[in-house]
């Protein structure tokens, strides 16, 4: 009964959550190097799923922690009970992925306001679901540049009907609190070790009174062929390199923002029609320790705590209708405000690792996912 109170209330947020295939790599880190027979038990016997629930009910995953008594007492085992709306096992293709989100994709060309996150550990898969790998196949492609290519098809069938539409790209991080042009032709991130302001430029967030938001001197990209997608994930990551240099972990402490606008015009009816799609690689969500950083860590640190439990609120107030949404209090929220909420639809991945040496990390990105969901 409660159950079914929560899911009415959630109305437009959905939460899926993707398990990470086990890697070769992961099988030669110090932390795993178990014997191989173990190895195996050990890293696939502590997630339990159902993921082939009919259409419109809940998935469920059960997490199980196993702590062995150092003293040779007995072992205790604690279950960990949840659900979510879609569950994607490791040996999910990123196509299979993408066609539970496409009928939210066209949301975005039909005029809504759409948001697509990541979230979870580093490592945990984020930036392998949204942009994928960065040779990408037909098959490894991730949802940035499919949903390019699916709103491209879509419009085009649209032209027949005398719509023609125009689809926009920018894509920006959010470092420290502050706003960074990922498409920039050279590079304007700050460094990490910069703490006084560079000659980078200051991008400035502006709720229009028309409901649109816009951020000032950013890089807007026209995608009238969807190829072109893949230029702006190259420039983006190029970009993120040269910032790199001074601290190379950036992509996994910074949160990205990847904007599509779609802008449409019916020339027979004089219709118009203004969707925002946003898909957002979320900062890794593992709990840094503040205890031991100092400076420009320090900074960093608290920054993405802090971005993240906002969106977790936000989210929270969205779902239970609350009168007030702590928008303003982080960047990210703020960014996003005009996209979160009202008539729009969330979608939140919640990316989780596999291996048994991240479990504790596995069960807080389920426990968030649980607290939005
Ligand atoms: P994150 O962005 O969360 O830090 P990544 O997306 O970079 O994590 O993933 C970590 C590693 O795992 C990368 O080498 C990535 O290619 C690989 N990986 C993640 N998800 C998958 C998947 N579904 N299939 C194959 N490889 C994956
Ligand atoms: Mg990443």
């Amino acid at each position: 009964k409660l159950h079914n109170t929560i899911q009415e209330l959630k109305g437009n947020i959905r939460v899926f959550c993707r398990i990470r295939p086990v890697l070769p790599s992961d099988l030669g880190d110090p932390g795993t190097s178990l014997p191989s027979a173990h190895a195996t038990d050990d890293l696939t016997h502590h997630i339990n799923y159902l993921d082939n629930q009919p259409p419109g009910q809940r998935h469920e995953l059960e997490l199980i922690q196993t702590t062995d008594s150092a003293s040779g007492g007995k072992a205790t085992t604690k279950q960990h009970p949840f659900s979510f709306d879609r569950i994607f096992p490791p040996a999910s293709s990123q196509g299979a992925v993408f066609e539970e989100i496409s009928q939210l994709v066209q949301s975005a060309l039909d005029g809504y306001p759409v948001c697509i996150f990541a979230y979870g550990q580093t490592g945990s898969g984020k930036t392998h679901t949204m942009e994928g790998p960065d040779h990408p196949s037909e098959a490894t492609m991730g949802m940035i540049p499919r949903a390019v290519r699916q709103i491209y098809e879509a419009a085009e069938a649209l032209r027949d009907k005398g719509w023609t539409y125009v689809m926009e790209g920018q894509f920006l991080e959010i470092y420290n609190e502050s706003l960074n042009d990922l498409l920039a032709e050279s590079s304007t991130l700050p460094n990490a070790g910069s703490t006084t302001t560079t000659a980078a430029r200051k991008h400035e967030i502006k709720h229009l009174p028309t409901g649109k938001t816009v951020v000032t001197d950013l890089t807007t990209v026209v995608l009238d062929a969807p190829h072109k997608v893949h230029h702006l994930l190259k420039r983006a990551a190029q970009n993120r390199a040269v910032a790199a240099t001074q601290c190379n972990e950036r992509s996994s402490r910074s949160h990205s923002v990847f904007t599509l606008r779609l802008n449409g015009r019916n020339a027979l009816t004089d219709e118009t029609s203004e969707g925002v799609l946003n898909l957002i690689d979320l900062a890794g969500s593992e709990r840094l320790a503040q205890s031991g950083s100092t400076g420009d860590r320090l900074r960093e640190t608290q920054a993405i705590n802090k971005s993240l439990s906002c969106l977790g609120d936000v989210i929270y107030a969205i779902a239970n209708r609350d009168s007030h949404v702590p928008y303003r209090n982080s960047k990210l929220t703020f960014l996003l405000q005009n996209s979160l909420g009202g008539n729009s639809k969330t979608l939140m991945f919640v990316n989780v690792s596999p291996l048994a040496s991240n479990l504790q990390e596995t069960l807080c990105s389920l426990r968030f996912a649980t607290k939005v969901n």
